[in-house]
């Protein structure tokens, strides 16, 4: 990202490094009319049915279906993603998301009735799903489209008004818009703002009811911070590390080609890629040596290449310059503390080009193997055993992903259970992402909250809690006057009712029917 002036920020093309186009950063003025126009929408987002919601969102949809491949062009042009890693993991995954959850919404977000315990008897109890107002998203530049709509999606079916600001680094400018006013969803529903953090900040000055923040630690601390000043709640969906483990008893070929996608699709840019690759001793040569051929053969998106078209390639390129500096000072500090480079290592000279790359001989004192290096690079280390393989798996900060391959699903569970992540998954890797029934989210320093699945669209409600009782009018046992034979009576329910080693409901009834009779008296004094 390169700055003409204070407020003008160049969103480049990763593939050939030109300009694009600028954004300017939002004033604080303009921000505050976003909000007061999002206000505005509230009530006519919140009269709608989870019915209604459900149309308007079908028409998202189809117009995404419609024009899927220009908008592939427009999130390659800003990523430099691959076409089938750009096709998969944005296209297809947005369609499909909102393809689930406009069954599941009315299912999840109709009123519930839940039990009442007896000594509430003669009440009823509900739980009623409601909107919490505007809901403000920001995204990271990985996956733009994504990001953006799946959130803003769930949180308007929720009845919510959004606020969404894209990443400076891929704002897919007036994309959004586009696809808001060219479908005929309901306008200003869904409303974008750009800009840098400073941008954000303003946002989250202007009060929105909830953050919904996917990006680094860094960032999801500060957003934290600011959004506790104005108690506004948060859910951080932040950076991982994850582990792939590979037990001995696998399908080789299988795994190898599994790994070698978690670690390269979106050239390593995936906040669940694998970043660290565990390998059994009795196979690790054989694995390596196979791995490393595998990677050889791949096609990356070099700008030297005489490919016919960029796109067709399987590896594409990183997305922004910072984040390739960070790749390679991972790969020399682990270098320099003596691992060794299999394959990769390097871009190549003056582009965002990066080789996919393997690494061994690393251990955990490394950079490579502690932080997010966020690149199409995958370190490989020997375990023995399987509590030692649990143990440094969980040797992190993070816990967002990770998997386990085995050919003993009663161990690959074990071994799963025993890894500190919101998401795990057995003989595949990040694949739980694409159902859309999954929750995902993150547990340390990968965040928290969850965000698809139930849990997931829940999050953007309020959950009222509605008790309904009946004008009898009794006065209830734990209103006043408060006397000592109404305290006796109480104490005694927790002998008769909830001490299973002398319940007895006959005594509970005699004690419930002299404390209705004593409410009955208190109402006619
Ligand atoms: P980032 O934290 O630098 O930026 C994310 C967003 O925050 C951008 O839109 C940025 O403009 C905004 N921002 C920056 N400072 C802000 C501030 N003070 N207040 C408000 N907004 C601010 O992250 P990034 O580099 O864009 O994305 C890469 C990170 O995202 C990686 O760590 C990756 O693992 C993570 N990620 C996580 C998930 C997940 O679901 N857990 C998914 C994708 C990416």
């Amino acid at each position: 990202m390169e700055t003409a002036t204070a407020t003008r920020i160049d969103v480049v093309n990763p593939i050939d490094k030109s300009v694009l186009y600028q954004i300017e950063e939002t004033s604080e003025q303009q921000v505050k009319a976003i909000f007061a126009k999002a206000r505005l929408m509230e009530p006519a987002i919140r009269a709608l049915t989870v019915e209604q919601r459900v149309a308007e969102l079908v028409k998202l949809k189809n117009y995404i279906m419609d024009h899927r491949e220009e908008l592939l062009t427009r999130i390659i042009k800003e990523t430099g993603k691959s076409r089938l890693d750009g096709f998969t993991s944005e296209v297809f995954e947005i369609i499909d998301v909102m393809d689930v959850f406009a069954k599941l919404a009315p299912k999840f977000l109709k009123n519930r009735s839940v039990p009442t315990p007896i000594v509430l008897v003669g009440k009823k109890s509900e739980i009623w799903y409601e909107p919490l107002g505007t809901i403000l998203i920001i995204p990271p530049w990985n996956y733009p489209l994504y990001q953006v709509l799946v959130p803003a999606v769930m949180a308007f079916l929720c009845g919510n008004a959004v606020v969404a600001k894209p990443s400076e680094v891929t704002p897919m400018q007036g994309v959004i818009e586009d696809i808001i006013a060219k479908s005929g969803f309901m306008k200003d529903a869904i409303q974008v703002v750009y800009g840098t953090g400073i941008t954000g900040q303003r946002c989250i000055d202007a009060r929105p009811d909830k953050i919904h923040f996917t990006g680094s630690c860094r960032t999801g601390r500060k957003i934290m911070a600011q959004a506790a000043g104005h108690l506004i709640p948060v859910d951080l969906e932040l950076g991982g590390k994850d582990a792939a483990i590979v037990f001995e008893d696998i399908n080789i070929e299988r795994t190898v080609n599994g790994i070698m996608w978690g670690g390269f699709t979106t050239a390593g840019q995936s906040c669940t890629s694998v970043e660290r690759c565990y390998v059994h001793e009795n196979i690790f040569d054989k694995f390596v040596e196979m791995i490393v051929h595998r990677t050889k053969q791949l096609r990356p998106s070099h700008a030297n290449r005489n490919i016919t078209d960029p796109e067709d390639c399987d590896v594409g390129c990183v997305t922004t310059e910072f984040q390739l500096q960070i790749i390679e000072s991972h790969i020399k500090d682990a270098v320099e503390k003596g691992a060794k480079v299999l394959c990769g290592g390097k871009r190549e000279a003056g582009t965002h080009h990066f080789l996919p790359t393997i690494v061994v001989d690393v251990d955990h004192t490394m950079e490579l193997m502690k932080e997010e290096t966020f690149g199409p690079v995958i370190p490989i280390m020997k375990f023995r055993t399987e509590e030692e393989v649990i143990r440094l798996a969980n040797d992190s900060d993070y816990g967002l992903g990770g998997s386990v391959w085995s050919k003993d699903i009663t161990r690959a569970r074990r071994v799963a259970s025993a890894i500190k992540t919101g998401n795990l998954s057995i003989n595949n890797h990040m694949l739980n992402e694409g159902n859309p029934y999954l929750p995902f989210g993150g547990t340390k320093n990968s965040g928290f909250g969850r965000y698809k699945g139930e849990a997931g669209l829940l999050t953007f409600s309020n959950a009222k809690s509605v008790l309904v009782d009946a004008d009898s009018g009794n006065i209830d046992p734990n209103w006043y006057p408060f006397t000592k034979t109404k305290y006796g009576m109480l104490s005694s329910i927790i002998d008769h009712l909830f001490d299973l080693r002398r319940r007895n409901w006959l005594k509970f009834a005699i004690v419930g029917l002299k404390i209705d009779s004593i409410g009955k008296k208190e109402r006619l004094k």
